[in-house]
């Protein structure tokens, strides 16, 4: 390849921190605002107009159950509650249904503007459309990161830094052991439409099957959910962009353009074939939801048995009851596996749901599963943590614990490991679990 070279040149410190967050997700705010709520002075650099991640820029809006797998005991606390109290206050979320795969529907713009109050009650110091780009090193340890945006580069010195990027930039530029999943789970372009009564009711599931590939559209599967005090407006997420991997430049660069491309074809697939009745779009999100790209290795790598089995750790931080969830690479489709032993592959739309069992039956089921703090610690650097969809999981387990009430908590985790490692002076592998879990539950995260 050919190369230029790029003179080397002072750059300013623009911040100094105990501890700096990369990636605005609510993984990456709620790690900030627990750290900060223990006093910790903490910075987070998130390169949208926004925080929220996925769940604001990419527009999904599905909060899974805080209970587990039969509602009877609450395994999920901490920021996720608090957060769900604060939006209830505005009528925007709404409570759906008893079922460990929908529970709360979220009006994300609403969420923006709620992770905004949390960070600045909290008095974290907030950068947005600010863009990591590269670690600053002395004698190995990790100093300073430096970040670019429209004041030019800038670089930020802190005790502890978290990766909370999705893709693990920060990892992956310090040299840390990764790897891509072979079977990389799909990114999807969603949509807000707004649908006229009629089209409401049409069937467009059948008409995306026997029509679809007039409008380029492959057989696939999709859902689409309300959004809270919205009428007539859903958040569609129907289609996948096959093959992609959303770390590399030019592969997320055109699967942004595939992704609108597709949403374009399928309303014109319901203009055309359901009933003739008002459809607009209503929001395109900033950036493509991107559902996996690279892991980064850690002292744990979380298995499908762990969650499938409910294995409990000694070190647990999160406790989830959401189930495996594999949206097929290459081949339209996805694959559910429940705590109860069952399963069901839906190929695509119309092949249908085919149930079964993973396991034989037996008399009793886990109703949750966890994740330990070992699996947001790297092998190297002794001042990183990591947290979000990079974390170390086979694709099983990946599947179940990359949904965001999950995350969420993991980051909680993060952040309060950050601020005992801080005050002990210590790696952030050395932190006590023990004290870490006490931290946890005390600022109100169910430690089970
Ligand atoms: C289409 C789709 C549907 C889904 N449906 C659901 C659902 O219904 N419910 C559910 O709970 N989960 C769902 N998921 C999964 C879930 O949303 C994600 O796994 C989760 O949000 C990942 O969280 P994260 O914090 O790791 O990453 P992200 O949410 O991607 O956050 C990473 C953040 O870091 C920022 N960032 C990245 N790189 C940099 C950088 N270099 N500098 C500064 N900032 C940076 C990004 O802008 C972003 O804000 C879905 C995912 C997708 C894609």
């Amino acid at each position: 390849m050919q190369t230029i070279f790029e003179p080397g040149k002072d750059i300013p410190v623009i911040e100094e921190a105990d501890l700096c967050v990369l990636g605005g997700s609510c993984t990456g705010v709620f790690a900030a605002v627990r750290a900060a709520r223990l006093g910790a002075k903490v910075i987070i650099v998130e390169k949208q107009n926004c925080f929220g991640g996925v769940a604001t820029s990419g527009l999904v809006n599905i909060w899974h159950s805080l209970y587990d797998t039969e509602f009877k005991q609450r395994i999920i606390g901490g920021l996720t509650a608090e957060v769900i109290e604060r939006l209830e206050k505005r009528a925007a979320v709404q409570n759906t249904t008893n079922s460990p795969s929908s529970a709360f529907n979220l009006n994300t713009e609403e969420l923006k503007i709620e992770l905004d109050t949390l960070l600045t009650e909290s008095k974290v110091k907030p950068l947005l459309h600010s863009f990591y780009v590269a670690p600053y090193l002395e004698e190995g340890r990790l100093e300073a990161v430096i970040i670019e945006n429209k004041s030019g580069r800038g670089a930020i010195k802190a005790k502890v830094f978290i990766d909370a990027t999705g893709d693990g930039d920060l990892c992956y530029q310090l040299g840390m052991d990764h790897y891509t999943a072979q079977g990389l789970q799909p990114p999807t372009t969603c949509a807000k439409i707004y649908l006229g009564e009629q089209l409401q009711s049409f069937d467009y599931r059948k008409a995306l099957s026997k029509q679809g590939s007039e409008f380029g559209l492959r057989e696939d599967w999709g859902w689409r959910t309300f959004v809270p005090g919205l009428p007539n407006t859903f958040m569609h997420a129907e289609t996948h962009v096959f093959g992609a991997n959303c770390a590399i430049a030019t592969q997320l660069t055109d699967s942004e353009i595939e992704g609108r491309r597709q949403v374009r074809a399928f309303m014109d697939l319901m203009r055309k074939y359901g009933p003739q009745d008002t459809i607009s779009l209503a929001a395109l999100p900033s950036t493509i939801g991107i559902r996996e790209t690279r892991h980064i290795k850690a002292r744990y790598r979380l298995t499908e048995n762990d969650i499938l089995t409910g294995v409990r750790f000694p070190d647990a931080i999160a406790n989830g009851s959401y189930p495996v969830d594999v949206h097929h690479q290459n081949s339209s489709g996805i694959t559910f596996k429940y705590l109860d032993g069952t399963q069901a592959v839906i190929d695509h739309r119309s092949s249908g749901t085919k149930r079964g069992r993973w396991r034989e039956e037996s008399e009793s089921n886990p109703t949750f599963y966890q994740l330990p703090y070992r699996a947001l610690v790297p092998h190297e650097f002794d001042n990183v943590l990591l947290c979000g969809r990079m974390l170390d999981a086979e694709a099983g387990a990946f599947g179940a614990i990359r949904v965001m009430v999950n995350l969420n908590q993991v980051g909680e985790a993060a952040g309060v490991a950050a601020y005992l490692a801080l005050d002990g002076a210590l790696p952030v592998g050395d932190v006590s679990s023990e004290l870490l879990r006490k931290n946890l539950a005390k600022g109100g995260s169910i430690i089970i």
